[in-house]
This record gives structure tokens, sequence and C-alpha cells, in this order.
């Protein structure tokens, strides 16, 4: 057993893989033979993903805020806190804040037997995002 009172520091996301600020802190990434990634990820309004696909799948679970999440060839859902979603492996799809609120959510995901957590894909159009 371990317990983590000191974490890696907060990180930005990637400029290529979001949209506006978005803070990440990791929660847990267990050795082997777990592949279990948790993350805490912070969207400022408005802030969002690219579109992107998990290849186990992900469930977000919201903790604050009200956010949005759209898979491909869905409608904009709107989510808030305690709502949990679970996408689907290999589904595309992209999650941020609302446009005038902060949103934060855990995001849990099994990485593949090469690690990869996440496959990038485009950035998302300005059309896309509202409900
Ligand atoms: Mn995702």
């Amino acid at each position: 057993m371990r317990i983590t009172r000191q974490r890696p520091g907060t990180e930005r996301g990637a400029a290529e893989n979001f949209s506006g600020a978005v803070w990440l802190d990791e929660i847990a990434a267990p050795p082997a033979p777990s592949r279990l990634r948790v993350f805490h990820v912070h969207f400022a309004p408005g802030a969002h993903t690219a579109w992107h696909r998990h290849p186990h799948g992900q469930v977000l679970h919201i903790l604050q805020g009200e956010g949005r999440v759209r898979r491909r060839d869905g409608a904009v859902e709107a989510v808030r806190a305690g709502d949990t979603v679970w996408i689907e492996p290999g589904e595309w799809h992209w999650h941020g804040a609302g446009p005038h609120t902060f949103m934060s959510h855990l995001a849990v995901v099994e990485a593949a037997g090469d690690g990869t957590t996440t496959d990038w894909g485009a950035p998302v159009e300005p059309g896309d995002r509202h409900a």
C-alpha cells in the first residue's frame, strides 16, 4: 500500500490537443500490471479537448461546474457536477466546459498494452461546440 500526499505539479494541456485553458492533475498512474490512469482535469469557460478516442474507453465523472460532451454523430450533451459519462472503446468524442462556467472532471482510463491512453484527432470546429 502506498499513500500519496505530494503529487506531480499541475500541467497545462498541450495546445495541439486542447483549446483554451486546460490544466491536468495526475491523480493515479500505478505501476504494472495495472494500466489505470486517473486525472483531475480543469477546464476554463469554453475550453475543451480536440476530437480523440481511447483504446479501452473512458469514464468521466463531473466534479464541478457544467460541461459539454459530444460523440461523433451525436448531439452536444450538457453534463453537470455528479454526472458520470462512459465513452466506449474507440469512440471519437470531445469534452470540455460550458461556454460560461468552469468545469472539472475526473478522467479514468485503462492504457493499452503499449501505454497509449489517447489517440488525438482534429480540433473541434466552432460550430460543433454548442448545444
Ligand atoms: Mn476523452
